[in-house]
């Protein structure tokens, strides 16, 4: 979702962006229009996530996904080895990805317990020779959170944190890169947010492609090639929304509420199973079964037939998955209890 405010503004500036006769969306990235568009989203970013003056910020293309094969394309050294902590799906595709180009190694994973919690990571788990360390700080499929910042000493800990970016405050400087794909909690689809710390600038491989280096990108201020002009003034209109508010200290506050009172509802129930261990439960991704897949196939049909959206889960864990962005207000939590409820006395469980 993106905030109601938000989608106002664009609608406002669609046609006319500002006086200059046209929208964003067809506007020139070198005009003198989009310019400020592009320091504005970074400087509020900055101001938002307090980002120290030793990061850049980046708007690439290419989804979270392609981070995958940036990381290890830009991090890796001559001794070609990093670690993974493996958490979830998108952990597993990104471990896969960086196996293409090094000696990569699983720190840890929470695998053999389906996913239903993080693992917990110490530093005897890292290789000392590792050039990095990756995570997924929220799995999104799995509904998990880490609940903790693994201590990685010297080593940059890398994080993927496309659906849990902005939800609260993180102290950035534990991080030497932070990546998120806009489209679960910044703007539509079409632009990847990378936070770097300078000095993991500057070491890509001789033969990664252009479009994949770091030090290019910053160098030219996210405009190598032509950016996602668009999805950027969106990034910068949520973000100005999230000042407007309060910070991430006030959104924090909300999506505490939001995750407590769907939680609080599945606790005090059995018809409805949480499989999530309690304390690496998503503020962001809330998973629940009813332990019979017809009774799930029916809940999510009505449920999308009632407004409450996307509630299926993904399709390798089957069972459901609210999603309760940043944008999601209260009321939308309320509505989905309340269909909750009714739905487990509608219908009733049969025995065996
Ligand atoms: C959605 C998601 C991805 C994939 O993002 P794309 O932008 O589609 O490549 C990767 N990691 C996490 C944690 C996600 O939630």
């Amino acid at each position: 979702m993106l905030p109601v405010p938000v989608l106002k503004q664009a609608q406002e500036d669609l046609l006319n962006y500002k006086g200059t006769g046209m929208s964003v969306m067809e506007m020139s990235h070198r005009s003198p229009e989009f310019e400020p568009i592009i320091a504005d989203a970074e400087a509020s970013l900055r101001r938002l996530m307090q980002i120290p003056d030793n990061y850049k910020v980046l708007f690439l293309q290419g989804g979270a996904s392609t981070q995958f094969a940036m990381i290890p394309l830009n991090l890796l050294s001559e001794r070609r080895c990093a670690d993974y902590i493996v958490s979830g799906q998108f952990s597993k595709k990104a471990y896969q990805e960086a196996k293409k180009y090094g000696d990569i190694a699983v720190a840890a994973s929470s695998a053999g317990g389906n996913f239903t919690a993080v693992p917990e990571v110490s530093r005897n788990d890292i290789r000392p020779d590792a050039d990095y360390v990756h995570m997924c700080f929220n799995n999104t499929i799995y509904g998990t959170k880490f609940y903790y910042i693994p201590e990685t000493g010297n080593i940059p800990l890398v994080a993927d944190m496309s659906s849990c970016i902005c939800s609260e405050p993180v102290d950035v400087s534990k991080f030497g890169v932070i990546y998120a794909g806009a489209q679960k909690n910044i703007a539509p689809a079409g632009v990847t947010i990378v936070i770097i710390r300078d000095d993991l600038l500057g070491h890509a491989r001789e033969d990664a492609p252009a479009m994949l280096n770091y030090q290019l990108m910053a160098d030219n201020g996210s405009m190598y090639n032509t950016p996602p002009c668009w999805c950027i003034y969106m990034a910068k209109l949520v973000f100005e929304w999230l000042e407007s508010i309060g910070g991430l200290e006030e959104i924090k506050r909300r999506n505490e509420h939001k995750a407590s009172l769907l939680y609080d509802y599945l606790d005090s129930q059995s018809y409805y199973i949480a499989p999530v261990e309690k304390k690496s439960r998503s503020m962001m991704n809330v998973v629940f079964v009813t332990g019979n897949a017809e009774l799930d196939a029916k809940f999510a049909k009505e449920a999308g037939a009632a407004g409450l959206k996307n509630i299926k889960g993904h399709r390798s864990v089957g069972g459901m998955r609210a999603s309760i962005y940043n944008a999601m207000p209260v009321e939308g939590v309320e509505a989905l209890i309340a269909f909750m409820k009714n739905f487990a006395e509608e219908n009733p469980k049969t025995e065996g």
